[in-house]
């Protein structure tokens, strides 16, 4: 569920987020623009949250995914819920302290920590750093005896599962290069609990990203219960099991994902009687359907073959998913439009053929000014915008009830200039 809908104004509907019409924003802060909605925001994490309190789990962590969407007003939204940060770079561990996410509810993952990042996350307290290496285990417990502490880690599992999905978005075969195997890690653990520097509290996973199904979902987590009984067995303390994110969305024409409360309630039963902290790190769940791509019309190009051509203000460069994974949009006009619908390929300015978000798509017929909406761009879309091609980094807007407020503005031609530096010799 999400808070896009049609609006009547006076000069018909138009779609608006929340109580703000998309085309006021429009013209406002100019195309193309990303806009998100605090109420759908809010709604994802608490229904996940209220999904897994009702299935058992007492306090679970609910660490957002910072990459999904890392605008500091968005991670602010959710900090005021609760919630922690999951971050992947010194980067995003400021962005999550600078949004007000108390330390002990930031984890930091990611497969190549640098010594100074590690250093970092250890002064500024975070919960705990997942270890994806044995070379990285060493590197944690060295810096952290330097600085004269003792890191929480967690080790990070790659559970074998094939948990479908687009391939570059699959994380937990063993031949992708995220964590290490169960017998790995056990030993791992073992290793952590004997060094000065660190102090093993956990083990995590996490298999990939916009999966549909709960089968190696429960599998893997099946698995991570297993090693944690086993580590028990051993005489080993372990407070925390970190389930990762990944749990599909429901995009437009696309396979439909499990709700929050069936993943839930299957988390509850394989963890029945399991006594850890329950960590979760979702990301596109929450803010994928949270958020809108606006752009405009630049005009349509009709081949004589008849390709019929939508060229938009916005690139790959705003919204690289179609171009990166041949994700699907769902494109709507903001406002509806009569006509039989009109099959476009629907491209960007960017010199490449990649810079098309989708072909063949019916669309009600578009003019030139016209101006349409990407839906469910709120994940992976202003997080991994570009200048490519020298265009200026797509602005963001949050949207609370009746008030919007550009939480990044778009930079000026004179920004993206005075960031460079003239070389001595030219
Ligand atoms: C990307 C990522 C997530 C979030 O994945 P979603 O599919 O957006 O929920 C969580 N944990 C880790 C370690 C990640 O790399």
């Amino acid at each position: 569920m999400n808070h896009f809908e049609l609006l009547d104004g006076p000069g018909g509907a138009e779609l608006a987020c929340e109580d703000v019409p998309l085309a006021r924003i429009a013209e406002a802060v100019g195309t193309p623009v990303y806009v998100y909605s605090s109420a759908t925001l809010e709604r994802h994490y608490t229904v996940l949250r209220d999904a897994l309190v009702g299935a058992g789990l007492k306090d679970p962590l609910i660490a957002f995914a910072v990459k999904a969407s890392s605008n500091v007003a968005v991670l602010r939204t959710l900090a005021r819920l609760g919630a922690g940060a999951d971050v992947v770079s010194e980067g995003e561990v400021r962005r999550a302290l600078a949004a007000g996410v108390p330390p002990e509810r930031i984890v930091f993952s990611g497969v190549g920590k640098t010594e100074a990042e590690i250093a970092f996350a250890l002064e500024a307290g975070v919960a705990e750093i997942n270890v994806e290496a044995e070379p990285e285990l060493h590197l944690v417990n060295r810096v952290a005896q330097r600085l004269g502490r003792r890191a929480a880690v967690a080790i990070r599992v790659n559970p074998d599962v094939e948990a479908g999905g687009h391939a570059k978005i699959s994380t937990g075969k063993s031949e992708n290069k995220f964590g290490v195997s169960f017998s790995e890690a056990e030993r791992l653990y073992a290793n952590a609990a004997n060094m000065a520097g660190v102090r093993p509290v956990g083990v995590a996973c996490h298999i990939g990203s916009q999966i549909t199904d709960l089968a190696p979902m429960e599998q893997a987590f099946g698995k991570m219960r297993g090693l944690v009984e086993r580590i028990r067995a051993e005489g080993l303390t372990i407070e925390r099991l970190d389930l990762g994110g990944g749990l599909g969305v429901p995009y437009f024409n696309q396979p439909i994902p499990p709700s929050p409360d069936d993943y839930a309630a299957m988390i509850g039963r394989v963890m029945q009687g399991l006594d850890v902290q329950f960590a979760f790190e979702p990301g596109r769940m929450i803010a994928a359907n949270a958020g809108v791509l606006v752009a405009r019309v630049i005009h349509v190009h009709e081949r004589p073959e008849g390709r019929r051509f939508l060229v938009i203000d916005a690139a790959m460069n705003d919204l690289l998913r179609p171009a990166m994974y041949d994700a699907y949009h769902d494109i709507r006009p903001l406002r509806p439009r009569t006509g039989e619908p009109v099959a476009y390929d629907v491209v960007g300015p960017i010199c490449e053929t990649g810079d098309t978000f989708t072909r063949d798509r019916l669309l009600p017929p578009l003019e030139a000014g016209d101006l349409v909406a990407f839906m469910s761009a709120g994940a992976y879309g202003a997080a991994m915008s570009s200048e490519y091609n020298s265009r200026l980094l797509v602005p963001e807007v949050l949207v609370k009830g009746a008030e919007f407020a550009v939480v990044r503005p778009r930079p000026t031609y004179a920004d993206m200039l005075d960031r460079e530096r003239p070389a001595p010799w030219l």
